[in-house]
């Protein structure tokens, strides 16, 4: 059963930015969800809308059986049983821990046996079970949010809501945390949706991530499943760093769109699609009014919320997604690659390289290379987008 079924949401807010486009999500019970997408790609406001903080102009929220958000149903936040923590934790700075994680139960009107209980248990489970009586101020920030994370606990929530509740948090502690968030959703059977901006974060944590960006969800999957098979372009070079090259199919080859040089590279994947709905590639290319591929090609910065799309947009572009670990690198006088700057790293070095006018990002073994070095560059693997017509030339 879905505890968390979200369908085909949308939210502008007032002076018209569109936070949340036909979003459709669910979590299972006792699923651990992570959500993961760029700064302003809508995550904080999925789970506002999810508790209740805004109103969505479209589609459903339901918990459990009960639609709590849609067209003709509406149920306050503090009815909706949902735990929630934030990157900065609120709490009272003046109240001891126990009081800070009691405050809510109050209001619901529980005995103050059953209160304490509960308190305590919620202590207990985020490791700070002797820090009752203490006041805030004498704890460590994680501490601190842990106690906000107990706070939101002891309520029992049907789903408990994090949005980038570690974000604040320095590493090692925060690298920790995330351990210990993921045994206590296991241990106690949670069901979380964990926002956050940290990639590595996300993939380590849940057992789904889904990606947003624009405020519209590009994939939803196991870690496995998006870093084996982006569904887009965008979270090949979001969640993997790949470089997105614009390129032209000519023949068996492929060639930057712009300068034509060809891409070196030995075995091509092409995915079906490249947007946020797959189901969009199925439309004949150039006619779809919002097709996401040609404004994708633009690379991962691009607008491609906007409405401004007609007929008469061009078709699609081919985008080739280049993961850092395919890019092989030879020293070469005469080779066409340029490093522009090479970074240790525990495997061996991240280079930066311009190749063809074109940025080029690499992972490779050797930690030789310097600024103003000249290299051959092949390609593995990689990834072309952009759906039908790829084997053809134009
Ligand atoms: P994220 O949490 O992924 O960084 P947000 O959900 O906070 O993204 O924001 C999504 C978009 O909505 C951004 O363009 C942001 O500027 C805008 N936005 C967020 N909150 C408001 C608000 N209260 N009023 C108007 N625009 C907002
Ligand atoms: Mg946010």
């Amino acid at each position: 059963m879905s505890s968390l079924t979200c369908t085909d949401l949308s939210l502008t807010y007032p002076g018209g930015t569109r936070a949340l486009h036909r979003v459709s999500l669910a979590a299972a019970d006792g699923e651990f969800l992570a959500l993961v997408g760029p700064s302003g790609s809508g995550k904080t406001s999925l789970l506002r809308a999810i508790a209740g903080f805004v109103q969505p102009d479209a589609g459903t929220i339901t918990l459990g059986e009960t639609t709590v958000s849609g067209a003709d149903a509406w149920v306050p936040p503090e009815r909706r049983g949902l735990g929630m923590v934030f990157q900065q934790h609120a709490i009272w700075p003046h109240w001891s821990v126990g009081r800070n994680v009691d405050y809510p139960l109050r209001r619901t009107g529980l005995a103050a046996t059953e209160r304490r209980r509960r308190t305590e248990h919620a202590l207990e489970l985020v490791g700070l079970a002797e820090y009752r009586d203490r006041n805030p101020a004498t704890l460590s920030g994680g501490q601190r949010q842990r106690v906000a994370l107990a706070r939101a606990l002891a309520a029992r929530p049907r789903v408990l809501l994090l949005d980038e509740a570690l974000s604040a948090l320095d590493e090692p502690l925060r690298a920790a945390m995330r351990v210990e968030i993921r045994m206590l959703a296991e241990r106690e059977g949670l069901t979380v949706v964990h926002v956050t901006h940290d990639r590595e974060e996300a993939l380590a944590v849940a057992d789904r991530v889904a990606v947003l960006n624009h405020g519209a969800l590009q994939q939803v999957g196991t870690p496995q499943e998006l870093v084996e098979d982006p569904a887009t372009s965008f979270v090949a070079s979001f969640l993997a760093d790949a470089t997105l090259l614009d390129v032209v199919p000519a023949g068996d080859e492929l060639r930057l769109r712009t300068g034509g040089h060809r891409v070196p590279v030995g075995v091509v994947r092409t995915m079906s699609a490249d947007g946020p709905d797959g189901a969009r590639a199925d439309a004949p290319a150039g006619t779809r009014a919002d097709a996401p591929a040609g404004a994708d090609a633009d690379g991962p910065g691009s607008a491609r919320a906007d409405d401004s799309g007609s007929a008469a947009r061009p078709a699609p572009g081919h985008v080739l997604a280049v993961l850092p670990e395919e890019v092989r690198l030879r020293a070469d006088p005469e080779g066409e690659g340029h490093v522009e700057s090479s970074l240790f790293t525990r495997t061996g070095a991240q280079v930066q390289l311009t190749w063809h006018g074109q940025p080029l990002q690499a992972r490779v073994p050797e930690r030789g290379l310097r600024r103003g070095d000249r290299v051959d560059v092949r390609v593995g693997r990689a990834l072309l987008y952009g759906g039908a017509g790829v084997a053809t030339a134009p």
